[in-house]
C-alpha cells in the first residue's frame, strides 16, 4: 500500500497520547498506592571488595499494580515527584528501610546499614532532617546505620538549604553518599563543600569499561578523587568476575550489582544473610 502523505505525524501523535493516557491512569492510580498496599521495598546487597562480606543494603522501591504490573521506579518516581506523591511515598520508604534494617540487626546480623534513595523534592520540603530524626527514633536504628543517597541535581537547587540539612544529617552521624557520581553537571565542586562519606560509581561506567578506555579513566579518576578526600567508593552495576577484579586493582572498594545480588525481596534478603552470614 502506498504510504500516507503525513502518515508519520499521524503515528506519532497516536503513540504519545497512548504514553500520556497510560501516564495520567498511573498517576490516578499512584495515589490510592500506598493505602493499597502495592509498594514494597527490594534490597540489593552491597559487598566488601576485599573480604566479600555484605556491608548493607540499597533499598529500592517496587509498585506492583492489579492492571499495570510490576512498574518500574524508572517510570513512577518521576510521576511521584511532579505530582508531590514522593512526600509520603519517600517517607514511607524511610520507614519500611530502617525498620527492616533494625529487624535484621536485632536478629543477629551485621554490622550493616541500609542505604536510601532521596528525591530533590524530599529536600525541598523543610522538614525532611525531623522527618529523619523521627523515624530513626520511631525504629530504634542508630544513625550510623542509615546511608541517604542523593543525587547532584539535588545538590545544584538550593545549594544553602540543601547543605544545611547534609551537615544536621550528618553531625548526627547519618551516612551520605553522592549517588550515580560523574553522570550530573560540575561534579566536583561538591566534594569541597558538602559533606559527603561516599561516592557511587554510577553503572554507565562501569558497563564497557573493561574494553572502553575513557571510562576506564573516569572510573580511574573518581578512585582517586575519592582517596584525596577521604570517601569511601562503591560501583554499581558490577555484572561479572572480571569487572570485580579490575576494579578491586583501581582501588574500588565496595561493590553492588548482579554478580552477587539482584534486588530481592525482604524475606529472599534475609535468607541471602543467613547464606552469607550463617545464622
Ligand atoms: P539507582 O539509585 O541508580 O539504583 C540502581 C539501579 O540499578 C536499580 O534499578 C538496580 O536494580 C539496578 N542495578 C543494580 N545492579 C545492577 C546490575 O548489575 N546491572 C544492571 N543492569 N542494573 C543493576 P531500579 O531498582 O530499577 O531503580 C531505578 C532507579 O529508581 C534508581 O536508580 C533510583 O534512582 C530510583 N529509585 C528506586 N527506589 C527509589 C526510592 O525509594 N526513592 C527514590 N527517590 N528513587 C528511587
Ligand atoms: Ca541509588
Ligand atoms: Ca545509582
Ligand atoms: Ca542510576
Amino acid at each position: 500500500p502506498e504510504p500516507k502523505p503525513g502518515g508519520n505525524v499521524a503515528f506519532y501523535c497516536v503513540e504519545t497520547s497512548a504514553r500520556l493516557c497510560r501516564r495520567m491512569k498511573m498517576l490516578q492510580a499512584l495515589h490510592t498506592a500506598l493505602a493499597n498496599d502495592e509498594l514494597f521495598l527490594c534490597f540489593q546487597p552491597q559487598i566488601d571488595a576485599n573480604n566479600h562480606n555484605v556491608i548493607g543494603f540499597e533499598a529500592l522501591l517496587r509498585w506492583q499494580h492489579p492492571e499495570f504490573g510490576l512498574v518500574s521506579p524508572v517510570e513512577f518516581i518521576p510521576l511521584a515527584e511532579t505530582s508531590g506523591l514522593i512526600i509520603p511515598i519517600g517517607a514511607w520508604v524511610l520507614t519500611q528501610a530502617c525498620q527492616q534494617m533494625q529487624r535484621w540487626l536485632e536478629e543477629g546480623f551485621g554490622p550493616m546499614r541500609i542505604a536510601v534513595n532521596l528525591s530533590a523534592r524530599q529536600f525541598e520540603s523543610m522538614d525532611l532532617y525531623p522527618l529523619v530524626c523521627r523515624t530513626l527514633a520511631e525504629t530504634n536504628l542508630a544513625p550510623h546505620h542509615l546511608e541517604l543517597e542523593i543525587t547532584e541535581s539535588i545538590a545544584m537547587q538550593n545549594a544553602e538549604q540543601v547543605l544545611g540539612i547534609m551537615q544536621q544529617l550528618t553531625d548526627d552521624g547519618v551516612m551520605l553518599a553522592m549517588d550515580d557520581f560523574g553522570t550530573g553537571y560540575s561534579s566536583l565542586s561538591y566534594l569541597k563543600g558538602y559533606p559527603l562519606n561516599v561516592l557511587k560509581i554510577d553503572q554507565v561506567f562501569v558497563r564497557h569499561f573493561l574494553d572502553d578506555e575513557s571510562d576506564e579513566a573516569i572510573i580511574k579518576a573518581i578512585i582517586a578523587l575519592s582517596q584525596s578526600f577521604k570517601l569511601a567508593v562503591i560501583a554499581e552495576g558490577v555484572e561479572t568476575q572480571a569487572q570485580a577484579e579490575r576494579l578491586k586493582a583501581l582501588g574500588c572498594q565496595y561493590f553492588q550489582g548482579y554478580l552477587f545480588s539482584k534486588p530481592l525481596t525482604a524475606v529472599q534478603a534475609t535468607l541471602w544473610l543467613e547464606q552469607q552470614q550463617g545464622l
